[in-house]
């Protein structure tokens, strides 16, 4: 019978509207539709769940809706709900459009009453298997819909004695009683023994699991807005637990810790998923524990639905007496590490390069080209018995931090600003705010797919898990491992990508992303965009990393070279002394001197030189700004004194010829605003062979960018600079976390500058972006600084603009950005 209410069945429901489905449930239905073996069941929408939280209780006709699909169920599945012959039972299921995954409530093995129990026991045999289910749905309802902690801990050892072959209705007896008697003990509540209403009372539960503090927590991490909703899915149970030839796992389709292509995944013989999920119990590698046929029949199902899917995917599945059924399908959450491969991979494979970009992101690219240990002293320690222990790696990144073993002292440490590595016996969802606050964490049990290792890759955390050599004592605060007791607040280090736990800090280097894969990605994602990528160099030997980063030309500026070649004293005393020759041309000597190396290596590159500097912020302590325009005042307009402008012109045109001459070389100088200017330094790059332009900080700049431009060879604008002289403020807290984090929380501003390129800049760049068209000979770009959203990118993208210049990490995250831009992802 059709329904027209908030239902649709997997066969019917639309697999696109994943607002309405949830990613479960979407997922569910797209499998269902392309013939996977599905157990079959019926989605409740997220209109649905917002009704309910919006008014307290439970939409008028769902109930009816629900009583009618139940019927359908039974009769799809030739089972009856709370009878028999074959009693159908259900699983009740969170599905949101966002994945949270392991946030909220699931109940399975719903519908079991006396008479369910004795029916299901003599269509299987098993009295002891029906025990086991009795004692499992008990303690979820508990759990989930009453809200009791830890429910059904007593009850395991009476399943166990059940006889299989024994009677039926009498253990269900022992253990339901049992199992009520603790719970009314906990929480003077009662599971109904009714189905229907045990179905109702677990609907109601995941609509408002939605609003649980962990799943609140969970979203604004990662901002997700809070007024979605959940889904629920409702299906026929399978299984896992039923036999031998049963079990259930969770595959991913490619490694999703490495990228490595090939099925990876879990699998837990005679278990329902939950135990997979819990951690409680350490699985076996699919590819050793599966039964050939159903092996074969997953992987070439997990190669249709990726390709379908066109990402790599994460499967819970379920095998009862050797059929495989599947229950879940949505987007592999993966290591930065892995995401990069895998977009690398998919793109090579075929995959639409739109689509393949969008499986990576500007963040996860800074986050591989991460610090990490110094292997030498890893090896060092390896071999002085540093060693503790080796779990398994689930999330890659190298740190240190002091041990704490609860969330809450995880918090409060990071909050006082310490690192710290997070150490469990297990983690649940009530971890979370510690495995957020925590460097690393670290479990004792639990494999690849449990919570922690799936929570810890969706925060990049470095995370190891299965630990079993590991006693974490909470009374004690000490872990015990490796024959040694380390207490709380003891030094440590982990490897999240061998396992490793080290007792003591390493000191950190610095490693290179370049992988060859990822180097082709960026390079389709550079032509994509038709954008030229400058990046920020001091010393010849930052040159070829910026060259392997794609750079497409280098930036530097004369004070930061001559600082960093030790020249500062030299620098600061020729611009104290009284201008005449003598000072001048000791400038040029040293920009000769120190650019020459740096010029050759750069080869037949472009570089793009900043002139002095003696107005900007950051000149204020490096060149003693106030001291030499105290005394020299002219030194604070941009071309007060034009003789500093010809040294370092003179001088760059040395380097350029005794580097060998094949670098393009151009000179801007900082905070010229006005036609007048540009065309006073055109003058007085005449006949150098160095090109020169302005180089823009305000808003008047910003407004004479056309005849500025006419002026120059090259024209750049700061917009942090600008972005900075629009709201105020001074530049330099445009680079820093606080005090705007702070602010923005407060609502005080409703554009964040940093991430964000505000209206009224958007308007004076727009002039810019139309002198770069109009006035094709001078190269118009603009100067990113610190970390380049992926928003800010795609503004200045559409604004028009294709030559940026940014700091040396950011030359991959912003030519990704800019792909994505270009492709609209
Ligand atoms: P989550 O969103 O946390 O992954 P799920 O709704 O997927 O939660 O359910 C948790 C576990 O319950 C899964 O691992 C799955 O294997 C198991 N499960 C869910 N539905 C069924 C079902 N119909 N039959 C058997 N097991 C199920
Ligand atoms: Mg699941």
């Amino acid at each position: 019978m059709a329904t027209s209410g908030s239902t649709s069945t997997f066969t019917d429901a639309d697999p696109a509207d994943v607002d309405r489905l949830g990613g479960k449930g979407a997922g569910l239905a797209r499998m269902t539709q392309q013939g996977l073996r599905v157990p079959p069941g019926y989605v409740i929408g997220t209109d649905a769940c917002r009704s309910y939280l919006a008014e307290g209780s439970v939409p008028a006709g769902l109930a009816d809706e629900v009583l009618v699909r139940l019927g359908e169920l039974e009769a799809a599945t030739g089972k009856a709900f709370g009878g028999g012959p074959v009693p159908l039972l259900l699983s009740v299921r969170s599905g949101a459009p966002v994945s949270m995954p392991g946030m909220m409530d699931t109940v399975l093995n719903l519908g079991l009453d006396r008479a369910a129990a004795v029916a299901l026991a003599g269509a299987t045999g098993d009295a002891r298997f029906v025990a086991d289910l009795v004692a499992r749905f008990h303690a979820m309802y508990a759990e989930t819909v009453l809200g009791a902690l830890d429910p059904g801990a007593g009850v395991a050892g009476l399943v166990e004695a059940v006889d299989p072959a024994g009677d039926a209705g009498a253990a269900y007896d022992r253990i339901w009683s049992a199992c009520e008697r603790e719970l009314a003990d906990d929480t003077g509540d009662s599971v109904p023994d009714d189905p229907r209403a045990q179905l109702m009372g677990a609907i109601e539960a995941v609509f408002r699991s939605w609003n649980t503090r962990r799943a609140r927590t969970y979203r604004d991490h990662h901002g997700i807005p809070h007024d979605l909703g959940t889904a629920v899915v409702v299906q026929a149970m399978v299984f896992g637990n039923l036999s031998a030839d049963s079990g259930s796992g969770v595959v991913f389709t490619r490694n999703p810790v490495t990228g490595e292509p090939g099925l990876f995944g879990e699998y837990l013989a005679h278990s329902q998923g939950e135990d997979v999920v819990a951690g409680t119990r350490t699985p076996d590698p699919v590819t050793e524990a599966l039964a050939p046929a159903v092996l074969e029949e997953l992987r070439g199902t997990c190669l249709d639905l990726e390709r379908t899917h066109g990402d790599v995917l994460d499967v819970e599945f379920t095998v009862e007496r050797s059929v495989l059924y599947f229950l879940q399908v949505r987007s592999a959450k993966r290591t930065a590490e892995a995401a990069v491969r895998i977009a690398a991979d998919l793109a090579s494979e075929g995959l639409p390069l739109a689509q393949a970009l969008g499986h990576v992101t500007p963040a996860q690219i800074r986050q591989v080209q991460r610090p990490g240990f110094d292997d030498a002293e890893v090896e060092r320690a390896r071999e002085g018995e540093r060693l503790l222990t080796t779990g398994i790696g689930a999330c890659p990144g190298q740190v240190s931090g002091e041990l704490v073993l609860d969330s809450d002292r995880a918090k409060q440490a990071a909050d006082a600003g310490r690192r710290v590595v997070l150490a469990r016996p297990v983690t649940s969802p009530a971890d979370l705010h510690g495995m957020i606050a925590a460097q690393g964490i670290v479990t004792a049990t639990g494999g690849s797919t449990s919570h922690a290792a799936v929570v810890a890759r969706a925060l990049g955390t470095t995370c190891v898990v299965g630990a079993s050599e590991m006693r974490v004592d909470e009374s004690a605060r000490t872990v015990t491992v490796g024959g040694r007791t380390l207490r709380e607040g003891d030094e440590v280090s982990l490897d999240g990508a061998s396992g490793e736990l080290f007792a003591g800090g390493f000191t950190t280097s610095t490693p290179v992303a370049a992988t060859a894969a990822l180097g082709a990605l960026l390079g389709l994602a550079a032509g994509a965009s038709g954008c030229e990528v400058l990046s920020r160099v001091t010393l010849p030997a930052d040159v070829a990393a910026a060259v392997q980063a794609g750079a497409s030309g280098l930036v530097t500026a004369v004070d930061d070279v001559l600082a960093a070649t030790g020249h500062l004293d030299g620098l600061v005393q020729s611009l104290l002394g009284d201008g005449a020759t003598g000072g001048v041309d000791r400038i040029a000597d040293l920009v000769a001197q120190e650019f020459t190396p740096l010029l050759r290596a750069a080869g037949d590159g472009e570089v793009g030189v900043r002139a002095i500097d003696l107005v900007a912020d950051e000149a204020r302590e490096l060149l003693q700004q106030t001291a030499v325009t105290t005394r020299h005042p002219e030194l604070s307009v941009p071309l007060g004194r034009p003789a500093l402008i010809e040294a370092q012109l003179a001088g760059l045109a040395r380097a350029v010829e005794d580097s060998g001459g094949r670098a393009a070389v151009h000179l801007a100088v900082r905070h010229v605003s006005d036609p007048a200017e540009a065309r006073a330094l055109r003058v007085l790059g005449q006949g150098t062979g160095i090109g020169v332009g302005a180089y823009l900080t305000s808003p008047r700049g910003a407004l004479a960018a056309g005849a500025v431009a006419e002026a120059g060879d090259v024209l750049w604008l700061e917009v942090r600079a600008v972005q900075a002289a629009v709201f105020g403020l001074p530049a330099r807290q445009l680079l820093t976390a606080e005090p705007l984090d702070g602010y923005l929380a407060q609502g005080m501003l409703s554009c964040d500058p940093r991430t964000t390129i505000d209206p009224s800049v958007e308007v004076l760049l727009a002039g810019v972006a139309g002198a770069a068209s109009s006035v094709p000979r001078c190269r118009v770009g603009l100067r990113l600084s610190g970390e380049v959203s992926q928003e800010a990118a795609a503004q200045l993208h559409a604004m028009g603009f294709r030559r940026f210049a940014v700091d040396a990490a950011e030359t991959r995250p912003l030519v990704l950005a800019l792909g994505r831009a270009a492709l609209g992802v």
